[in-house]
């Protein structure tokens, strides 16, 4: 391991290093307990079930995540989705109209609308014909100001998750963050990256609850990375950033964790139903092997068979205007019953 002289203190913005967090009545008075009297914030004292703020660290939430993930509650910060962590991430990090990401397009798109809002320059480099990582040329477009690059693995929206040796050559090589964007990594066969995390001090890594978990509607999103990266992100999250009938929620299915297995079970074995039909279309040229809960196909005209489904009731994904996606269209894994009209309709048109 190289990068004994990694320190995340050279990578934080000034202006944030040298800010006073927000302190909140529920922080400034942790040891909470339920026979206490709380009129410390301002709440209408009428019990609800929400009258009350929610627990800034989630650390019940957390302690179901730390278990099944076996990595310490210090390790975890939770968001509004991803989108809201990986929003953290850039506001701790880049430097408004100094620093750059790089970006390894088709990809997710919220990484450079986060990075336009943030006023932070983008750097592309694309991926290769197979949609896995350009490592060299990746290294390459680096400069002193790139702080961040994103892999997104299994990838949206190509569907294929990235070589394992790409991924730790780019974690060993740059020396600014690494983000690794799993949200797909319940529906991959390769192992996660948290298992690696502790080798890596660049190292983040995104989840969330709104694909395997099938909490889209909550909006929970999770980062886990080094105990120093947690604690500068904990320090600009807004204090309440997860609402306590998100936190609530996320508990119920995480307790339930065998159901979220059997439905990723299905929604596996689906994928690979949909995968053997999708061969009998006559206009799809190409299915992209997909590690996650969709499939990319290539047919002969993406925009015209996109508005045939649309008049036939099915909403699919034209990517078709993405870099290396020309005439794709991605479709999610849907219910059996929404696969089977799927494919009639794919077979009628
Ligand atoms: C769906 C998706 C997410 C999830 O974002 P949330 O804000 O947690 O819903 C994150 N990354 C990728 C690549 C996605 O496709």
């Amino acid at each position: 391991m190289k990068k004994k002289e990694f320190n995340i203190q050279n990578l934080v913005r000034k202006n944030i290093k040298q800010m006073k967090p927000y302190s909140s009545a529920r922080d400034e008075f942790t040891e909470a307990s339920s026979e206490m009297t709380f009129l410390d914030a301002n709440e209408n004292p009428f019990q609800n079930g929400v009258n009350r703020y929610p627990d800034p660290k989630q650390q019940s939430v957390k302690e179901l995540l730390s278990g099944l993930k076996g990595l310490p509650m210090d390790q975890i910060l939770l968001g509004n989705g991803s989108d809201e962590v990986l929003d953290l991430i850039f506001r701790a990090f880049c430097e408004p109209k100094e620093d750059n990401v790089i970006l390894l397009p088709p990809t997710y798109g919220m990484y450079s609308v986060l990075a336009n809002l943030n006023n932070i320059e983008i750097k592309e480099v694309l991926l290769s014909d197979s949609f896995d990582v350009k490592v060299k040329e990746t290294l390459e477009i680096v400069t002193k100001n790139s702080k961040i690059i994103f892999l997104c693995s299994p990838n949206n929206p190509s569907g294929n998750s990235f070589s394992a040796d790409k991924i730790q050559k780019i974690a060993e090589e740059f020396n600014g963050l690494v983000v690794i964007d799993e949200a797909y990594i319940d529906f991959s066969s390769q192992e996660s990256w948290l298992e690696k995390l502790n080798e890596y001090p660049n190292l983040i890594i995104t989840q969330t609850l709104s694909k395997a978990f099938g909490l889209a509607g909550i909006r929970l999103g999770v980062c886990y990375a080094s105990k120093e990266i947690i604690e500068v992100l904990n320090r600009i999250k807004p204090p309440y950033n997860v609402n306590e009938l998100t936190q609530q929620r996320a508990k119920e299915r995480l307790l339930k964790y065998e159901d979220v297995q059997s439905e990723i079970a299905i929604i596996l074995s689906e994928r690979s139903n949909l995968e053997n039909e999708l061969k009998e279309v006559n206009f799809i040229s190409k299915i992209y092997p997909s590690d996650a809960n969709f499939i990319l196909v290539k047919v002969d005209d993406a925009n015209k068979r996109y508005n045939q489904l649309i008049e036939k009731g099915i909403v699919i994904r034209n990517r078709t205007t993405q870099a290396l996606c020309e005439n794709t269209l991605r479709l999610t894994v849907g219910t059996i019953t929404e696969n089977k009209e799927l494919i009639k309709v794919f077979k009628e048109i």
